[in-house]
C-alpha cells in the first residue's frame, strides 16, 4: 500500500460521544485501505453496507471483500437519486437487516454521497432504537457537510428533510481519491458548501479559495483535502457548540432558505442542492447589501467565486408570492416571521429577522420573471 499524500485527523465533540473524521487520499479501489481504516470502529460482528447503483460498481467490492474476512457483511444497494431519499428506501434497509436477523450490534456503513449518508444515518438512528454507523462520504458535498454533525433523515413529498433524527456516526472516512470518479457538476455543487463556510466564517479562507479553486477543479487531491479539512473543522466547531441547532449551527444554513425555495419549486433533483444554495447565497448577499452590510464589491466577489466554481448565480424565475409560500414551509421560520442568515461582512454571518420585509420582497422580485 502506498502511503497517502494527504492525511488529516479531526475530532468531533458531541453530547453522545466524540468521533474522528479521517481525511485521506487512498487509492480507494486498488487497496484495502478503506476497509482497514473503518474496521477498528466496528464493534460487533455484523455489518450492513448501504450504497447505491452508481457507487456500488466502482467502490463496493474494495470495501466489502476485505470486511468479509472479519465480519458478517450484508449489502443494500438502493436506486440513485434524491427522489429515492424516502421512507420506502428506509424500509428496504430495514428489510435487509431483518432478513439477516441482525440485531443491536450491527454497524451500518454509508458508502456514498449525502443522500445515502442521510438515509443510512436515519436507518441507524431508528433500527432497534439506534445502532452504530460509519460514514464514507464519496461526494465533496458529503465530505464537507452532510457526513459531519449527525443530521440524518429523508424527504416527505411536501418537504425536504422533514423526517429525521440527530444521530452521530462512530467515524467519518473521507477518502479524497473517490472524487476522481465524481461528475464535474457534482464537484461544483460541493464547492458551493465550501464557499459557504468561507462566506459565513472566514474571510481569509475566501482568499485562499480564490487562489486555490482552479486547482480544486483540476482535482488536486491535496488541495481538496486541505479544503475538506478546513470545512470539517468549521463544522465540527459549530456542532460542538450547538449540536441541535438552537443557535450558532443555524448559520450553516446560509443561502439555504432561498435555496430550498429553488429546490422545491424546480422539483428535487433538477437543480442540485449545491447549485440551489449557490444561487440562494447570492440572494442572501443581495439582501445583505440592501440592508447596508455588504458593499456592491462584496456581492460581486460572492458572484465571482461561485462563477469560478461553475455554479449558477441567478435563481430560476419564481413568483414572489410563491417564493414566500415556499419559505413558509421552511423550518427556519419562527412565529410567522422569516428569519434569514445574512452577512454582516464577508466572513461574518448573523441569523436575523430584523430587516424591512420589503427589502426581501425586492430581492425576490428581482428574479421573479
Ligand atoms: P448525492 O448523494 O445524490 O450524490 C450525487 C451523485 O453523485 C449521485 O448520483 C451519486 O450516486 C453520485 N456519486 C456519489 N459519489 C460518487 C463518486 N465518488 N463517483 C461517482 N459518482 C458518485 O448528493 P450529495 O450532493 O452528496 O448530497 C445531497 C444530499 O445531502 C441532499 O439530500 C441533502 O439534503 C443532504 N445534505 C445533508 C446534510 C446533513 O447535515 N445531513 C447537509 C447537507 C446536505
Ligand atoms: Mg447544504
Amino acid at each position: 500500500m502506498t502511503s497517502p499524500l494527504f492525511h488529516a485527523d479531526l475530532t468531533v465533540h458531541t453530547q453522545s460521544h466524540n468521533y474522528p473524521i479521517v481525511i485521506t487520499e487512498n487509492t480507494a479501489i486498488e487497496s484495502n485501505s478503506m476497509a482497514s481504516q473503518v474496521a477498528s470502529y466496528i464493534t460487533g460482528q455484523q455489518v450492513l453496507i448501504v450504497t447505491n447503483e452508481t457507487i456500488a460498481p466502482i467502490y463496493l467490492k474494495a470495501l466489502q471483500q476485505p470486511l468479509e474476512a472479519q465480519f458478517t457483511v450484508q449489502v443494500c444497494v438502493l436506486p440513485d437519486g434524491e427522489q429515492y431519499k424516502t421512507q420506502s428506501s428506509i424500509n428496504q434497509i430495514y428489510d435487509v437487516l431483518m432478513a439477516a436477523h441482525f440485531n443491536r450490534d450491527v454497524t451500518l456503513i454509508a458508502l456514498g454521497g449525502g443522500v445515502i449518508g442521510d438515509m443510512t444515518g436515519f436507518a441507524a438512528a431508528s433500527f432497534m432504537r439506534g445502532v452504530n454507523f460509519i460514514q464514507i462520504p464519496t461526494t465533496l458535498l458529503s465530505q464537507v457537510d452532510s457526513s459531519v454533525g449527525g443530521k440524518t433523515g429523508i424527504n416527505h413529498p411536501q418537504g425536504k428533510n422533514m423526517i429525521g433524527a440527530f444521530w452521530q456516526p462512530q467515524m467519518v472516512l473521507a477518502d479524497m481519491s473517490t472524487l476522481k470518479t465524481l461528475p464535474a457538476r457534482e464537484l461544483s455543487a460541493g464547492l458551493a458548501e465550501v464557499v459557504k463556510y468561507a462566506l459565513i466564517m472566514d474571510a481569509e479562507f475566501l482568499l485562499w479559495l480564490e487562489h486555490n479553486l482552479p486547482a480544486m477543479l483540476a482535482l488536486d487531491l491535496a488541495i481538496l483535502g486541505e479544503a475538506v479539512k478546513r470545512c470539517c473543522q468549521y463544522k465540527a466547531d459549530v456542532v460542538a457548540q450547538d449540536e441541535r441547532e438552537s443557535g450558532v449551527r443555524a448559520l450553516l444554513n446560509f443561502g439555504h432558505t432561498f435555496g430550498h425555495v429553488i429546490e422545491t419549486h424546480e422539483g428535487y433533483g433538477n437543480w442540485l442542492h449545491g447549485e440551489a444554495i449557490a444561487a440562494g447565497m447570492v440572494q442572501a448577499a443581495e439582501l445583505s447589501q440592501k440592508i447596508g452590510w455588504l458593499t456592491s464589491d462584496d456581492v460581486a466577489r460572492v458572484k465571482r467565486i461561485l462563477s469560478l466554481a461553475n455554479l449558477p448565480i441567478t435563481p430560476p424565475p419564481i413568483e414572489v408570492q410563491t417564493a414566500f409560500d415556499l419559505m413558509g414551509h421552511d423550518k427556519k421560520v419562527k412565529h410567522g416571521q422569516i428569519r434569514l442568515i445574512l452577512l454582516k461582512s464577508l466572513g461574518e454571518a448573523v441569523l436575523t429577522n430584523d430587516f424591512d420585509p420589503h427589502l426581501l420582497t425586492d430581492v425576490l422580485a428581482k428574479h421573479a420573471t
